[in-house]
């Protein structure tokens, strides 16, 4: 069988209608209001409920909380029906999101918040990173202390997706300032719609992914109740962001694969159609080697990314080959797409065409999610 026939193991019928249904979705709805979307800096508000209607959201939640009741190969297959149309849109996070509440909230915090956002109507965000800490999350000084019923928060998240349209974010705070380390940290959901005290910066001004917001978030003696904690005590969150972070490496891999999948298709129909010395440039035989590379690694990329979904999907996926796969996968979306870029010459660099707005989108990939490098101390320490 040549890689052309391949076909991702975890693949079935009813998947394939999943699959033809979201590309539509995505193709009719969204695809065509990428460029508005691009020069706002934001989708529009009402594609979160039009992704809602159409069963895009939360496909792998459970029914019983408003989601699409399948498995990780459904989040896997809207993540990439997204990154083949070139459209950014933060599904990816509403997912994440969903999961901190599924797998550490109590079920009257599931029912309450996991159907309104399968429906659209509450938007997720997730929100460590702040100005002083990034990698360094143990370093967070976003304080909650509790006040009677309710947790008072106070400090600022910066680089947060979603924050523009968001209705509920996840937020790492420290519950105890005195504990050392990791200890103090907890995840508290604050639903923000009319919240005295939260206030979101503009979108911030990116390199590229401009299809999406990404926003600075200032909380200033917010009060929220103290239900709202994720789990059943405090100092669990940093506990609880280490364990979830597979499935969000993951789904970046899934959208790293798909990108480098589709610079090599649009760049060899790029080069069999743009002519130089009087021939098409895939006559050239540097063109073809530099192809026959990028089609190779991006098959190689494929299959490891459905043996990490068949593992993911089994239960079975370990950190470090999580870490592994969003480290290379990511790193490979953008040499590939550096070399699809050159491909096509000058006119490569111009924004009007996908292989140069992919190759600017490419880039956070590496960065964001926990960057490669320490991808590369988490596969480090397990040697
Ligand atoms: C477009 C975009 C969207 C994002 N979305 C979100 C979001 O929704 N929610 C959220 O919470 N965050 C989000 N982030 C933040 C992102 O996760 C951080 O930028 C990332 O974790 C890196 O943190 P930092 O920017 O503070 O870099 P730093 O931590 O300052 O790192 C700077 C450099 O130092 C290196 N470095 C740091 N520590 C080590 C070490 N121990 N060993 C080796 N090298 C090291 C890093 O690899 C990096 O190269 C987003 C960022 C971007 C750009």
């Amino acid at each position: 069988m040549s890689s052309m026939t391949y076909q991702s193991p975890w693949m079935n019928d009813e998947l394939r209608m999943f699959r033809a249904t979201v590309g539509q979705f995505i193709g009719k709805e969204f695809a065509p209001n990428q460029d508005r979307w691009r020069e706002e800096h934001r989708p529009d508000a009402e594609a979160w409920s039009r992704a809602g209607a159409a069963s895009i959201l939360l496909p792998d939640v459970p029914q019983e909380y408003g989601g699409g009741g399948g498995t990780f190969a459904h989040e896997a297959i809207v993540r990439d029906e997204l990154a083949q149309a070139g459209v950014h849109f933060g599904s990816g996070v509403q997912s994440i999101v969903a999961r901190y509440i599924l797998c550490y909230g109590r079920e009257e915090q599931k029912l309450n918040w996991l159907p309104r956002m399968a429906r659209g109507e509450l938007v997720g965000a997730i929100a460590m990173s702040e100005p002083a800490a990034g990698t360094d999350l143990q370093g967070i000084k976003t304080t909650a202390r509790r006040d009677g019923n309710d947790y008072v928060i106070n400090g600022s998240k910066t680089f947060i997706t979603n924050g523009l349209h968001a209705g509920i974010v996840c937020l790492a705070v420290k519950t105890d300032v005195s504990a050392a380390g990791p200890k103090g940290i907890s995840l508290i959901m604050v639903e923000v719609e009319d919240l005295a005290g939260y206030h979101v910066g503009l979108p911030l001004e990116k390199i590229g992914m401009h299809g999406q917001d990404t926003c600075e978030l200032f909380f200033d003696e917010v009060r929220v109740p103290a239900w709202n904690l994720l789990g059943t005590a405090e100092g669990n969150g940093f506990f609880q962001m280490m364990e979830q972070l597979p499935y969000e490496r993951l789904s970046i891999a899934v959208g790293a694969v798909a990108t480098t999948e589709l610079a090599v298709a649009i760049t060899t129909h790029y080069v069999k159609d743009r002519e130089a010395f009087g021939k098409p440039l895939i006559d050239f035989q540097n063109t073809r080697f530099k192809l026959a590379e990028c089609k190779t690694e991006a098959h190689i990329s494929r299959v490891f990314l459905d043996n990490c979904i068949e593992r993911f999907i089994a239960g079975q996926l370990d950190d470090v080959t999580a870490a592994m796969a969003k480290y290379w996968l990511t790193d490979c979306q953008c040499r590939i797409v550096d070399e699809c870029l050159q491909l096509h010459g000058g006119y490569g660099y111009m924004t009007e065409y996908p292989i140069a707005r992919m190759w600017a989108d490419s880039r956070v990939q590496r960065i964001y999610a926990g960057t490669n490098e320490i991808m590369k101390e988490v596969i480090g320490w397990a040697l």
